[in-house]
């Protein structure tokens, strides 16, 4: 018998250690969000990006998977700056 297992299940496994203070995701500043950024908001599967009460988009990279799409959305337009966590920071997958 095969047992099957959502994708959030799998996830909700993964740990993550949050560097206080140091994002490794920063949204350059911006009045109006460009239509790459609006897009993050709906597509980062770790749900890290919202839009504030100014119509201004966010990033809270705690839960940051590192998939970089993201930083592939943003390559053109330079909306993002994007680094990996330090070592020992950020995501800690578990497989099985
Ligand atoms: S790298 Fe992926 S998970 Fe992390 S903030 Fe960007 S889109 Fe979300």
């Amino acid at each position: 018998m095969t047992t099957v297992v959502k994708v959030e299940e799998k996830l909700y496994v993964n740990r993550y250690l949050v560097d206080a203070g140091r994002p490794h995701i920063k949204v350059r500043p911006h009045e109006t969000p460009s239509a790459a950024l609006v897009a993050l908001t709906h597509v980062c599967p770790a749900g890290c990006y919202s839009t504030n009460d100014r119509g201004q988009v966010e990033v809270t990279p705690d839960g940051c998977m590192e998939c970089g799409t993201c930083r592939v959305l943003t390559a053109d337009g330079g909306e993002i700056e994007w680094n990996y966590p330090r070592g020992g920071y950020g995501v800690l997958f578990k497989f099985g």
